[in-house]
């Protein structure tokens, strides 16, 4: 099968060190391994959205030497594929409608595990959807950060498929989408390893193909939290590639050339030594 690889951020703010890592990362996967490399906008989540950011992160990536094998895809124009995969749950009582309150909530310990509504349904108000979460162990071995398991249902519970305003999760989301580009490996931030679970668990409810995973190291800041676009830490800047990509190397443990001048030098200078295994597996670098 043809590897294809992705990077798939969120309009949240501009590309940043963290992000810049996931995708050079995963560009250097997808070369190693002769495939394609997919970009993926991750708009669906109006409320979140920082405006022109989609349009930056997109303009940034290429001065970074990173161009796409194919047409950018954007979730908001994938609602429908979404409506019929909720659809498809829903057909086969797999998810219910819930009005649980946060305190409804936080009285069940923060984990809503029932697999029904905890109050009482309410016509005035549009519930969210969560998914129901039987007691299963999900265990999977990722390629850096070696085996991983978790039991759903005591770990996160029913979880949310389709938010009271109406807007899909980034789980249901990123699964069918994950399917739906023939994504063959999904090379990410550490950030989201605790999510493979609940994507395994959907893809198997949807009876989608399970892509290999593999985790790259976080980006922390000073403080050691995780870099978020939305802090708006660590911003690049796309008319000076260099330092930016050198440190994104550095950080996963790649020796950057000191003679490249461009930034798709850097990059083929990496690829010609590269290998997954023998990136850095979790860090404590921080970005600053
Ligand atoms: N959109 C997510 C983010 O920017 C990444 C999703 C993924 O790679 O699965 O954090």
């Amino acid at each position: 099968m043809t590897y294809r690889g992705r990077f798939a951020p969120s309009p949240t703010g501009l590309l940043h060190a963290g992000s810049l890592v996931a995708a050079v990362g995963s560009w250097l996967c997808a070369r190693h391994a002769g495939g394609q490399w997919l970009v993926r906008m991750e708009d669906i989540d109006p409320p979140r959205e920082v405006p022109g950011s989609a349009a930056a992160i997109l303009a940034a990536l290429p001065g970074f030497g990173l161009v796409p094998d194919a047409a950018v895809m954007h979730q908001s124009s994938r609602l429908a594929a979404y409506a019929s995969a909720f659809e498809q749950l829903r057909r086969a009582d797999l998810v219910f409608p819930c009005w649980c309150s946060r305190s409804d909530l936080a009285s069940a310990g923060g984990i809503h595990r029932d697999g029904r509504c905890m109050a009482r349904s309410d016509p005035q108000r549009a519930p969210a959807w969560r998914i129901r979460m039987a007691e299963e162990t999900i265990s999977f071995i990722d390629e850096l950060q070696g085996p991983q398991q978790q039991r759903l249902r005591d770990g996160v519970g029913d979880f949310v498929i389709r938010r009271v305003e109406g807007f899909y999760s980034y789980q249901l989301a990123c699964v069918v989408d994950d399917a739906w580009q023939g994504i063959t490996q999904v090379v990410r931030g550490s950030d989201l390893l605790d999510s493979t679970p609940r994507q395994i668990w959907l893809q198997r409810c949807l009876g989608l193909p399970t892509p290999r995973y593999l985790h790259l190291p976080l980006v922390l800041d000073a403080e050691g939290r995780k870099l978020s676009k939305s802090e708006r830490a660590q911003e690049l800047d796309p008319r000076n590639p260099m330092p930016g990509l050198r440190r994104a190397l550095r950080f996963l443990g790649l020796s950057p050339s000191e003679t490249a001048v461009h930034p798709s030098e850097l990059l083929d200078a990496a690829l010609a030594h590269f290998e997954p295994h023998r990136l850095t597996q979790c860090s404590d670098h921080r970005a600053a």
